[in-house]
């Protein structure tokens, strides 16, 4: 058995970010990641723009240890990246940091984590023994905190407009593509002169209708279909012009405006119950009353984190998102609309487990409202905390775009993922030359659009 101090699951930019942090403060650490090579559930969107421009989407100790190192070179912070250039310019420059570079392992999927000797209901003197890391591949290692950063691109949620999966899910599951399917690039065979059903409500969905209302264009006998279970596409459209992050708006702009030509068929109320096949080889959708047959079915209805593999530790989670309790309010998708998300950091993150936790995609759980700025931030704090710097810790800062576009009566349409959705924070300062709020932790009942 291997000891390391801390150990952090995932290479993705959030375990990056906190393996930088660790770095600069001089703690031992491992990151362990699943797949072969860095970012590999990024990997799998490189195609996708992201609608945040650099600026938002490099962490600061990252920065300072790539730019250390030197012969890198800063994006252009004003455009987009694509999840690919997030990996070719950032991440992987940053894995070949002294600082880094040999403390990630690849194809190190965590499969459970505990306490050496303790299962979760012994207490006495559980605090003093090292947490337990077992790989896929029956290795284990000790640690003396665990960061976990495993995002939750590798558990999707399901079909089923229930929430478990629909009647057939998983025997068709041949018919259901990922999320984010490479339409224009990779996997255009799939979609091309055949009729496809998108699944979800949110960005992920708007991408793909985008991508598939292009491939119509070119190629005669593509369908589209878009399959929300809401009524009210308004959250999805978005805010267009007035929205701080123009991609973001652009995006259900060209959204909206696609389905208005007819390209896109649009398929509301729809709550998909069962999958079945047709003679001729294609997959029915049934809800009720409706049926829809299709080729392919897009699964884009968003993500839910694996808590699994952590089921030995003592987890506060909040009974709805799975996110820490304390967490919840404020990136509750039921109660906000959308909206900037406060700043937080270790004392929100905390566990009754000391040592242990999620940041990232991860600690939000299935709310759908996360941002990289906001895991940079998590990063920080419970970096800081761990090493003692607890003044650091708790002085949480957070800039993050200013949005003006969501109105609250959108907040009681029926959730669905993608959105974005927080208490408005408080401003303290507003950089016009930026765009950037900087805001601290106040947070208020209002709320305003994110993502
Ligand atoms: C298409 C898309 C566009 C987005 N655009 C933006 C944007 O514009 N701006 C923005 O701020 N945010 C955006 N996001 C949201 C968010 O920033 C990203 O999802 C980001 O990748 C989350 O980072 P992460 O490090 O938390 O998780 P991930 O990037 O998912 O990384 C987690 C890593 O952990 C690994 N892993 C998982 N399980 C295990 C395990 N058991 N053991 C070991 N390793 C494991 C995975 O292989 C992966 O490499 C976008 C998300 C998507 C999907």
């Amino acid at each position: 058995m291997t000891e390391a101090s801390v150990v952090v699951i995932g290479a993705g930019p959030i375990g990056l970010a906190a393996a930088a942090q660790l770095a600069e403060r001089g703690i031992e650490f491992t990151v362990l990641e699943a797949g072969p090579s860095v970012a590999a559930a990024i990997d799998e969107w490189r195609h996708v723009k992201l609608f945040s421009p650099w600026r938002y989407d490099i962490d600061s100790a990252a920065r300072r240890l790539l730019e250390r190192a030197g012969g890198w070179t800063e994006p252009d912070l004003g455009t987009l990246p694509t999840g690919g250039d997030l990996i070719d310019d950032y991440l992987e420059p940053l894995t070949k940091t002294a600082e880094l570079s040999g403390r990630i392992r690849y194809d190190a999927e965590v499969v459970a984590v505990t306490r050496v000797g303790f299962d979760r209901i012994r207490t006495a003197g559980r605090e003093h023994a090292p947490f337990l890391v077992r790989l896929a591949d029956g290795a284990e290692l000790l640690a003396s905190a665990v960061i976990d950063a495993a995002g939750t691109w590798r558990r999707r949620n399901v079909l089923g407009g229930s929430g478990i999966p629909a009647r057939g899910e998983s025997s068709l599951a041949d018919h259901i593509a990922h999320a984010l399917p490479d339409v224009l690039g990779r996997d255009r065979d799939r979609f091309a002169g055949r009729r496809t059903a998108v699944v979800g409500a949110g960005h992920s969905a708007s991408t793909t209708l985008l991508e598939l209302g292009e491939l119509a264009e070119e190629v005669p006998g593509t369908e589209v279909l878009w399959v929300v279970r809401g009524n009210d596409q308004a959250r999805t459209y978005g805010g267009g012009d007035a929205d701080e992050l123009p991609a973001r708006g652009a995006l259900g702009t060209r959204l909206k405006r696609l389905v208005q030509s007819g390209r896109v068929e649009l398929v509301s109320g729809f709550r998909t119950e069962e999958l079945a096949p047709t003679i001729d080889g294609r997959v029915e959708l049934v809800a009720g009353e409706q049926r829809i047959v299709v080729d392919t079915v897009v699964n884009s209805t968003g993500f839910r984190p694996d808590h699994d593999m952590v089921s030995e530790l003592r987890l506060d989670l909040d009974p709805i998102l799975g996110s820490t309790r304390a967490l919840a309010p404020l990136i509750d998708p039921n109660k906000h609309s959308c909206g900037t998300v406060p700043p937080h950091g270790v004392d929100e993150l905390t566990h009754p487990e000391p040592g242990y936790y999620a940041v990232g995609a991860k600690s939000y759980g299935r709310a759908p409202t996360f941002l990289l700025a906001t895991g940079y931030e998590q990063a920080r704090s419970v970096v800081a905390a761990l090493a003692g710097d607890w003044q650091s810790a708790r002085d949480v800062q957070l800039t993050l775009p200013e949005t003006g576009v969501c109105s609250s009566n959108l907040a009681y349409d029926t959730p669905e993922a993608g959105t974005c959705c927080g208490p408005t924070p408080q401003p303290l300062d507003s950089d016009l030359s930026t765009g950037l709020l900087t805001i601290i932790d106040t947070p208020t009942t209002q709320s305003t659009c994110c993502s």
